[in-house]
């Protein structure tokens, strides 16, 4: 049988991920990327001796990266080395009052005992319901196109569904195990990955803190891009053609479907199947003819998208101090900055951050003597990020860094970039200037996503964080593999 050619646009984990499944399974693959570089989100760059993963930090999930590679009879360390962190991660309450959180289950329970006298077995009874949930949910739920409701008819998987606290908030399931305040924030940190507050998010999620708490917090020597090296390196090994500096402009549709796409130099690529990992509503909405949308511009506005990001990456001269590799500063209470980013869209008056130092890790990402910082502001998508405004909030969270830690940052920057809005819609097309996709409310779960197919197209897919499964490096690289399937299935 003749080989079909398929053009894959984007090359994040999610256009990575199906380019390589559909190279390995026959298909002859051209992976067409507008940066210069692969990764998308997940790209990084290098500046006076530092290197800055430019997205995600976190390597939650493992097993999802074992799976992605295991499909290739491969495994993540033939191409990086996997660290496990211990402390995961560190939550900053208040100037003395920071909270390390150990990579040992056990310890982490003594923390908790001290903090809440009964956590401890509390915390039993909620893992044990988030591990059944991960298990169905991650080996299972996310697997499903989620195109009808029939995937879900299984008796078997009714009854997985309704154990699965799909109809209840995190918020309200974790105040069912625990009444410290803390322990409240601690437990409901993870679903702010899935891009809403505690409240919106489905207890189907409590999952993540199986992830978090018993998989555990790791790092890829080298950063979180040696992982996009390894995929690049496996994609072209099956043989996709990567071509970078590559960015389409329209995709040629003809009596309900794509024959080939037309690149911004004019140079046009005949295909017999698209399948399109860059932002959903760029294709969707600039990409083709909107004759042939799958969603009206009304039907984007309505979704609550998952926030953007005010990032600054920082050289810094010297070593710092009372800082560990992740650490998350809780120092004021997340109600208003919520608030600033899904009720009344703003700048925040008094923001929660986050700060990677990768390099307390690992020394090959910053010179000898000195260290990398990252740090991001959640923040409502389609705000206006002027250089003035970055400036005030770099300020005013330097301040506040630099009192908590008890030490003198600003004057020992000697590399400083910031990225927000404009960068995330110029560099990727972003939608509102999304950083993460959509959010995982129950109204834009699994069948309620945007669909992976389009409906008047017949061999137009879409991939990525903005259908299905969600936002996140793992269910990117899930999403990458569903779409494929469907692909396979469909073409053979
Ligand atoms: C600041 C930040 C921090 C994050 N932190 C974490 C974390 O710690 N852990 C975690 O799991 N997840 C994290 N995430 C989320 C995670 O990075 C994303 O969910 C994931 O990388 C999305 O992958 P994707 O393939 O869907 O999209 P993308 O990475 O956006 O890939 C889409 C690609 O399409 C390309 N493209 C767009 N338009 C065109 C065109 N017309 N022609 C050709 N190419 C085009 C883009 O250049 C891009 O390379 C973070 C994200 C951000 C932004």
């Amino acid at each position: 049988m003749k080989q079909k050619h398929v053009v894959v646009i984007g090359s994040g984990f999610a256009g990575l991920s199906a380019a390589t499944h559909l190279a390995a399974n026959n298909f002859s693959v051209t992976l067409l990327e507008k940066n210069d570089s692969p990764g998308g989100r997940a790209r990084k760059f290098s500046a006076q001796g530092f290197t800055f993963d430019m997205g995600p930090s976190w390597y939650w999930m493992p097993d999802v990266f074992e799976d992605y590679f295991s499909n290739f009879d491969k495994k993540p360390a033939d191409y990086y080395e996997l660290l496990r962190l211990d402390p995961s991660y560190s939550v900053i309450y208040g100037q003395d009052d920071v909270l390390d959180i150990p990579a040992n289950l056990d310890e982490f329970k003594a923390k908790l005992e001290e903090i809440e006298p009964g956590a401890a077995a509390q915390l039993d009874k909620f893992l044990a319901q988030a591990k059944y949930k991960y298990q169905i949910g991650i080996h299972d739920l996310v697997k499903r196109p989620s195109r009808s409701l029939m995937e879900f008819a299984s008796l078997a998987l009714m009854k997985d569904v309704m154990r699965m606290d799909v109809f209840q908030s995190m918020s309200s399931h974790v105040r069912k195990f625990f009444k410290s305040e803390k322990i409240i924030r601690l437990m409901e940190f993870p679903v702010l990955f899935l891009g809403e507050t505690a409240e919106n998010i489905p207890a189907l999620y409590s999952l993540m803190n199986y992830a978090d708490i018993v998989l555990g917090t790791w790092y890829p020597k080298g950063g979180m891009h040696e992982i996009i090296s390894g995929m690049v390196a496996l994609a072209e090994e099956k043989g996709v053609k990567i071509r970078y500096n590559t960015e389409v402009e329209e995709i040629e549709i003809e009596q309900g479907e794509a024959k080939r796409v037309r690149l911004i130099s004019g140079e046009r690529i005949k295909t017999d199947l698209v399948i399109a990992g860059a932002d959903y509503h760029h294709v969707d909405r600039h990409l083709i003819n909107p004759k042939y949308s799958n969603y009206s511009e009304d039907y984007w506005d309505k979704r609550v998208l998952a926030p953007s990001s005010l990032l600054f990456y920082l050289g810094i001269g010297k070593k710092l101090k009372n800082l560990r590799h992740h650490n998350l500063f809780f120092d004021e209470p997340l109600g208003p900055h919520a608030d600033a980013i899904y009720t009344n869209p703003r700048w925040p008056e008094k923001p929660l951050f986050y700060a990677c130092v990768p390099s307390v890790t690992d020394d090959t990402v910053a010179p000898e003597g000195m260290e990398n910082l990252f740090l991001l502001i959640p923040l409502a998508t389609d705000l206006e990020d002027s250089e003035e405004i970055r400036e005030k909030y770099y300020e005013m969270i330097m301040e506040r860094l630099e009192k908590i830690t008890g030490q003198e940052i600003r004057s020992d920057v000697i590399f400083k970039r910031s990225y927000a809005h404009s960068d995330f819609k110029a560099d990727y097309h972003a939608y509102k200037g999304n950083a993460y996709g959509l959010a995982n409310t129950l109204k834009q779960t699994a069948l309620l996503k945007p669909s992976l197919k389009n409906k008047k197209v017949s061999n137009l897919f879409y991939t990525g964080q903005l259908t299905v499964p969600g936002p996140g490096v793992p269910p990117s690289l899930i999403s990458g593999y569903v779409v494929a399937k469907e692909v396979i299935r469909e073409n053979s």
